[in-house]
């Protein structure tokens, strides 16, 4: 689907392909030549100039800040040091001021000799039928234990075993609820709740906050076993959209470190996690939702510095653009970089609306493809690589990193720390290591990139020479807000590689297949189509499946056998030359590259020509249930690294 905001891609474009990434393209271009180059003459040779759009924020109330950005890159420490421990002990680890080097690797293992392959250390988890379960996240709170699926929430009424014990979860499973906007309709929502992608525990509430893929977030109450809208999101009419892809806690306070003062007896007190922080790369910005106790939280947001748009960050702006996950201990901390490698970028509130910012270096490793990171107060932070097969254990004081490796076979997720070690979602179970233990996977049997899926390995780019945009806003899984919705492919607006996109460029088969959907005659929607399916998205705060059919316009579909299935839209038209039940070869051409259904057929609007590219497996789209990082990396596994 289009984005109403094409500044940013373009954007990124111009500032993140230098020299090695065009000169790698190039190499992409050898693939498939199977359609005259003649085409390419004939293509228009520059895309439309884009226009700088600016917009005012009726639905999204931004607090503009009151003080100027305090300047960056501050010579001193950045952040308070925290005690990292390997001593066992019954209670979560504490709040310390004291520095402390990190977690000492030759302190006694805090759990008997086992390796990390013995069941002892593993934790199955089981839905009421007895069956495994596929949970992408998990947190503990209250006693409990609470897993995210994209469609579900398990919880179990239960903490979780020792792992020395290992043992079994039993899981409750409470699925998404429905929606009606009939006031008062029972075990339905006023909104609509679209994938689940990450949760907290809030003990200020004592309820859950799950966040989904639309940017709408939801409360889970495990006392009253319901469900409720924490807060439903609007487009902010300003371009882009905000896209909230991690979510973290704290305390209000300011400086925050004030909230962790010692207590009369010495003993630090933990802070009251009333504060909820959205992580948005997309407009550059650490969101700060204001909680109470109990009720409704005002929808307001403020911002914790002043607006700069990514593409207008400038040496010594704070920046989470092209960031990933968000954590918080006294300071935030925000994993940043797209695909590449990972850094971790300190960010010290200093007032309401400043903030200091400070780099923290991954040491000892050298390319990571980090896709989550979860972090407690006094431990480490976690920073899963899931196509890399391996849990990275970063101290917050120096940058020092121990890798906790996984066999190609692993599917990592969530990571839930304790004391000791952390708890790692592998598939359909948990597994547990030990900080105090070189428990991993021998080095030399470690294989550097996770197995995927047989289906996907014949896939080819469906543009010839085109490269994987660097851009987390234009793959699977992205927020469409202006249509309430979720993007379901990915979109190629330029050419990355040796490859330009124009109207008419070649779009060709992905791989062999049968066509099973061809739109000869297409006829794109009129304005007032238009209109009633934008009204529809707002008025049900979503986009139906009849709707985003309108949306991807003139399409091509092809079923390569095995429940997959590829996608191809927007096209201005199909080669006139396949038709329905045709077999088709990879890199046969079968159509154009257009702006249908994006409404930009329409007299007098600008186009901005792309392929919208849709991969489907077992009648999902690729991405489904990942998050952002995770879908980029799978794509790379598939394609070749961006
Ligand atoms: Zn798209």
């Amino acid at each position: 689907m289009p984005k109403t905001f094409r500044l940013l891609p373009l954007a990124c474009t111009l500032l993140l392909f230098g020299a090695a990434a065009w000169q790698a393209a190039t190499e992409a271009q050898s693939q498939g030549r199977r359609y005259a180059m003649a085409l390419h003459e004939t293509l228009a040779k520059n895309p439309p100039a884009q226009p700088l759009q600016t917009g005012t924020n009726p639905g999204l109330t931004i607090v503009t800040p009151l003080h100027p950005l305090t300047p960056l890159n501050s010579p001193k420490p950045a952040y308070n040091t925290t005690n990292y421990s390997t001593t066992p002990t019954p209670t979560p680890a504490k709040y310390s001021a004291a520095p402390a080097p990190l977690y000492n690797t030759s302190a006694a293992p805090a759990y008997g000799n086992r390796g990390a392959a013995d069941q002892p250390f593993t934790c199955q988890l089981l839905n009421e039928q007895g069956q495994s379960v596929l949970p992408s996240a998990f947190v503990r709170g209250n006693g409990r234990v609470f897993l995210l699926a994209p469609d579900c929430l398990y919880m179990a009424n239960q903490p979780l075993p020792s792992p020395e014990s290992g043992g079994t979860l039993n899981l409750i499973t409470f699925n998404k609820p429905g929606f009606s906007q009939v006031a008062g309709t029972p075990g339905t929502l006023p909104i609509p709740v679209h994938e689940f992608v990450n949760l907290v525990y809030n003990p200020f509430r004592q309820t859950v906050f799950v966040l989904d893929k639309s940017g709408d977030i939801f409360e889970f109450d495990p006392q009253k076993q319901s469900w409720g809208v924490l807060r439903a999101n609007l487009p902010s009419g300003g371009s882009p959209d905000p896209e909230y892809i991690d979510l973290c806690l704290s305390p209000a306070a300011y400086p925050a470190s004030s909230a962790h003062a010692a207590t009369n007896a010495g003993a630090p007190s933990p802070p009251v996690l009333n504060r909820l922080n959205l992580l948005d790369p997309e407009r550059n910005q650490i969101w700060k939702l204001a909680l109470t106790k109990s009720g409704p939280v005002p929808p307001q947001m403020k911002k914790s510095f002043p607006e700069i748009m990514p593409w207008r960050v400038g040496p010594g702006n704070p920046s989470v653009a092209e960031s990933i996950a968000l954590s918080f201990d006294t300071i935030y901390y925000v994993l940043r970089n797209f695909s590449q490698s990972g850094q971790i970028g300190l960010i010290r509130p200093i007032s309401e609306s400043a903030v200091q910012q400070s780099r923290l270096p991954i040491r000892g490793m050298k390319r990571i493809r980090p896709t989550r990171m979860v972090s407690q107060p006094g431990l480490p932070l976690y920073i899963v690589e899931r196509e890399n097969n391996r849990v990275l254990a970063v101290d917050k004081h120096t940058g020092a990193t121990r890798p906790f490796l996984f066999n190609g076979q692993s599917d990592l997720r969530g990571v839930c720390p304790d004391a000791c070690g952390f708890w790692v979602i592998d598939g359909n179970k948990l597994t547990y290591r030990q900080l105090s233990k070189p428990d991993s996977l021998a080095v030399a049997n470690h294989p550097p990139v996770r197995t995927i899926d047989d289906r996907l390995k014949k896939l080819h780019l469906p543009i010839v020479g085109i490269n994987l945009p660097r851009h987390a806003g234009v793959y699977p899984g992205a927020r469409r807000l202006y249509r309430y919705g979720v993007h379901e492919g990915m979109d190629f607006f330029y050419g990355g590689g040796t490859a330009k996109i124009y109207m008419g460029s070649p779009v060709v088969a992905a791989a062999d297949g049968k066509i099973i959907r061809a739109d000869a005659n297409f006829h794109d929607m009129n304005l007032a189509t238009l209109n009633r399916v934008m009204a529809d998205c707002v008025r049900e705060h979503r986009t139906s499946d009849k709707n985003e059919d309108l949306f991807r316009g003139c399409q091509v579909w092809i079923d390569h056998g095995n429940n997959m299935i590829t996608r191809y839209a927007h096209l201005d038209k199909i080669n006139s030359n396949i038709k329905v039940g045709q077999t088709v070869r990879h890199g046969d051409l079968i159509g154009f590259v257009g702006v249908s259904g994006t409404g930009q057929n329409l007299p007098g609007r600008t186009k901005y020509p792309h392929l919208h590219f849709e991969i489907w497996l077992d009648g999902k789209y690729l991405g489904y249930g990942l998050t952002p990082a995770e879908t980029v990396g799978i794509f790379e596994n598939i394609f070749g690294t961006i």
